[in-house]
This record gives C-alpha cells, structure tokens and sequence, in this order.
C-alpha cells in the first residue's frame, strides 16, 4: 500500500433550508408525516409546471461565494433522464454543462498542515422522495423530500486521504451553517457524500480508473469506505487486475464495498435544458446584495486568532469548525486577556460533548471568570479542567469564583505554607529522598504527589517543585 496512492474527489450534497421546494410552494421541512407536503406539481401530475424558487438561486449564490466560486453569468437547469420510483417525474431537474457556481476551493487544516481543494463547480438540483423498503412487504415512498433543494459540490479529484476527505468535508459542514444555507446534518441527511476514488502508483501523474460510493452519510463512514476501497483497488492492481469503472455500495456495518451496478456516463441521461425553465442570469448588484450578508468565514477568523491569541492553525481551526463555538470563543475573548487559555478549556471539555443543536451550554461570562482565575494562577490547571466540567455539566448558572471559594479549590502560593507541606512530606520519605540523591528522576513525583493530595490539589505546581528540589538539595547525601 506504501507504493500507491489513494486519489479522490466529492460529490457533496448538501439540502437548503429555504421554507419552500424548489418549483413549488411544498413546504420543505424535516421529519414531517409522510407524504404531507407534496402538491401535483413535486407529485408529478401531468399538466403541471416548476416555478422557480428564488430563494434556491439565493442560497446557492450564498454557498458559492462562501467556496470563492465564480458566479456564472449564464446558468441553466437540465433534465437528467432516469427512471426511479423515488423519483415520479423519471427525470431529476438538475444541472449539467452550465452550473450556477464556477470553480472555487476550500482550504483544509489536518495534523499535516494547510491544504487548498479546488472545487470543479456547484451546481443546484431537486432533491428525490425517500424510499423505506420493508422486509418482504414492498417498499414504502415518501415524496415530502421529493422536490427539496439540493446544492450539489465537486471538487476536483485533490484529497489524497481519508483524513483530508473528513477535513474538507467538516469545512463544507461549517460553511454552510455560517452562511446559514443549511443545518449541514449528516444524521438527517442534509449533508451526504459520494466519494470518487482510484489509486495510483506514487510519483505518477496520471489519475486511474475510479469507482463511486454514493449517498454515505456519516463522517466516520466517509473515512472508513476509502479506507477500504484504497486497500481493495491496491489488491486488484498487485494481483495483476484492472479496476472496472463501476458504483459500489459501502456496507456501514461490514466496513466494506460490494459492486452496486456500472456506472452509467452522463450521455446516458440524456441531459437537456428543461424547456419549462427559463436560463439563470444573475446581475452583478444581486450577487453583492448576497454577498454583504456573508458572516465572517471559518478561514478569516482563523488568521485572527492565531495572529491575536498565540493559536495553533489546528486550535484555531477546532475553534471555528461551529459558528456557535466561534462566536462563544469571540465573546469571552472579548472579556479577558487569558484568551487562550479559554480556547484551550473550551477544546478539552467543552467540544467533546457538545450537541449539535442548540445553544452552548455556558455563558461568557463563566468562561471568562475560569480564564481569570488561572491566568492569575489564583486556581492551578487541574482545578481549573474541575471547574470547567462542573460548568458544562449543568444548566445552573456556576459562577467559577463562587465555585472555588465554596469548594475551597484555590492555588496555595504561599511559600511558608507550602513549606511545611513539602517538610512534612519529606519527613517521611527518607528512602525516596535518598532514591532522588541517587539519580532517579521518578522519586520526585512521588513526594510532589504527596504535597498534592495532602493540599487537595491545590499546591502551585512549579513553586512546589522548586522548593523540593531546594530542599532535598540542601539535604546531606545519603551513604
Ligand atoms: P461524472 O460526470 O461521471 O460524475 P466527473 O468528471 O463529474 O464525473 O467527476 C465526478 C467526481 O469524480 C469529481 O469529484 C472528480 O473529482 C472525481 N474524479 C474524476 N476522475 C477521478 C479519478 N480518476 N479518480 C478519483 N476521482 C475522480
Ligand atoms: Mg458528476
Ligand atoms: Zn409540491
């Protein structure tokens, strides 16, 4: 596996959240009862017509610029020919050669640094109903999903692992919430992915022949069906095979890919411009208009608070993955100037848990108060991840001081005090003492962790170890 590499591309389909479908006055909402919002035009009935659903354009515009695409001046939508019974129109109204978003990128944060992923196109689609096949007794057709809108984001064949396919996946995620185009669930099928993927001798330019894995929709997911696609197509190569251009299924309970059907060219489905539908030209003053309402990006609010607060790219980055969390960090960071320290409580114990809807569980001024409180060492790190969790935990407003005082979790910097502390541990470790003057470095943990659990916890960590080093110092050797 060392000798190749794994060379793929997205196809990210992302649901808007406009209050209506796209060519009708359906509403579009999640997890309504089946069937209830259809209408004969997303039901297909002969006779009727698509109405165009501004919104969509606006949404999509929105979503474009956010990816640095091109705003195409002349766009159309196409049918695209197949036959599906989730499907009632047997033809998706879709987009093919002129796409209403052009080229872009997106840039990538991994643990191995920066990378730019070039984007093909976006393009705007209907989404189809949602099938549920019952065992043995026929399948059921929910047609409220049939007529959502739909962006559609290809990028260009760049991510080169399962790592990078996460990242970028979780930057699409983020902007699509921080432009507010979508809620850009995965659990709800708001975001999925098809993943496009073949291999290719290290070193080689030319790109392979790829296969597809449509419609998954779990970032662990994502990662484990390339994952396992590299490893199989690798196998075929090294057995002396050829990769068939084909769909396969990922099978999320095996971890594994099974040939679906052969995949069908674009030719196959006959695109062409719906005539029902008149071209997509969008002035220039709309697309500002559209522009100006564009929140600050994950990718700006990185810079500033590395530049600012002494971030990591890969901290910084965490930080601004949620528009909630962003925001959140911004408010407290505006109340002190131990901002990152706050930064640093908010990845270790705020992330890990947090839902993801709703509000953060934590007011800015609590945070800021816990940042306070160590970056004037008044708590030492310890107490200060205690608090912190104690904090998230509850809807109970804690405030961080009352906490510490209540619970008597303050730092003791008092070298007198600690100094008897450190004595009386001393005391009664000869042997370790004597281990220490010995040259085992481990020795000293033990006695600094008597110290600890002697204070509670809360002995200043630094001062403590200054002072036993001292004092063993000024001890006589041992025999
Ligand atoms: P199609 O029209 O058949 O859908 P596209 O050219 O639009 O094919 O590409 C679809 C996706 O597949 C894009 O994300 C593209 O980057 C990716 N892709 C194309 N060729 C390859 C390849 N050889 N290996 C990996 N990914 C590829
Ligand atoms: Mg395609
Ligand atoms: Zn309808």
């Amino acid at each position: 596996m060392t000798k190749y590499e794994p060379v793929i591309g997205l196809e990210v389909h992302v649901e808007l959240m406009t209050e209506r479908k796209i060519f009708c006055h359906c509403k579009n909402e999640f997890g309504a009862e089946p069937n209830i919002n259809t209408c004969p035009t997303c039901l297909a009935m002969p006779g009727t017509l698509p109405v165009l659903n501004r919104q969509v354009i606006e949404f999509a515009i929105k979503a474009g610029l956010a990816c640095h695409c091109e705003i195409a001046p002349y766009a159309q939508l196409e049918r695209k020919n197949y036959y599906y019974p989730d499907l009632p129109k047997a033809y998706q109204i879709s987009q093919g050669d002129n796409p209403l978003c052009l080229g872009g990128y997106l840039d990538i944060e991994t643990k191995n640094g920066k990378k730019r992923v070039r984007l093909n196109h976006i393009h705007i689609e209907e989404d189809a109903g949602k099938l549920t096949h019952l065992e043995g007794e026929g399948t059921l057709v929910d047609l409220n999903r049939a007529g959502v809108p739909l962006i559609e984001i290809v990028t260009e064949p760049d991510i080169r692992s399962a790592e990078e396919a996460d990242a970028l996946l979780r930057k699409i995620r983020s902007i699509v919430q921080y432009t507010g185009v979508s809620d850009g669930r995965m659990d709800r099928g708001s975001l999925r992915c098809d993943v496009n993927l073949s291999v290719r001798p290290l070193g080689s330019e030319q790109l392979g022949t790829r296969t597809e894995m449509k419609n998954i929709n779990s970032f662990n997911f994502v990662m484990k069906a390339i994952e396992h696609e590299f490893k199989r197509q690798v196998e075929v190569l090294e057995a002396g095979g050829e990769i068939v251009q084909e769909t396969r299924r990922f099978d999320s309970t095996s971890g594994t890919t099974s040939s679906m059907r052969s995949k069908a060219d674009a030719t196959d489905y006959r695109y062409f411009p719906d005539p029902d539908l008149v071209p997509i030209v969008v002035p220039v003053e709309e697309v500002n208009r559209i522009k100006a309402q564009i929140p600050r990006l994950p990718d700006v609010r990185i810079q500033e608070y590395v530049s600012r607060w002494d971030l990591t790219d890969y901290d910084a980055d965490l930080l601004t993955n949620d528009i909630r969390v962003a925001d959140f960090f911004e408010e407290v960071a505006a109340r002190t100037e131990y901002a990152k320290i706050a930064a640093n409580l908010i990845i270790a114990d705020l992330l890990p848990g947090l839902a993801e809807e709703g509000d953060v569980p934590l007011q800015p001024e609590q945070l800021s108060g816990l940042s306070e409180l160590l970056g004037r060492e008044e708590i030492n790190s310890n107490t200060g991840r205690k608090v912190m969790k104690a904090m998230v935990a509850t809807d109970e407003h804690i405030d961080p001081i009352a906490y510490v005082d209540e619970h008597k979790l303050r730092q003791i910097n008092d070298s007198q005090l600690l100094a008897e502390y450190v004595d009386a541990a001393l005391q009664t470790s000869a042997k370790t003492v004597a281990d220490y003057k010995r040259g085992k470095e481990a020795a000293l943990r033990s006695i600094m962790g008597q110290v600890m659990r002697k204070t509670s916890g809360r002995a200043n960590p630094l001062l403590t170890e200054e002072m036993i080093k001292e004092k063993i110092a000024a001890l006589p050797d041992p025999e």
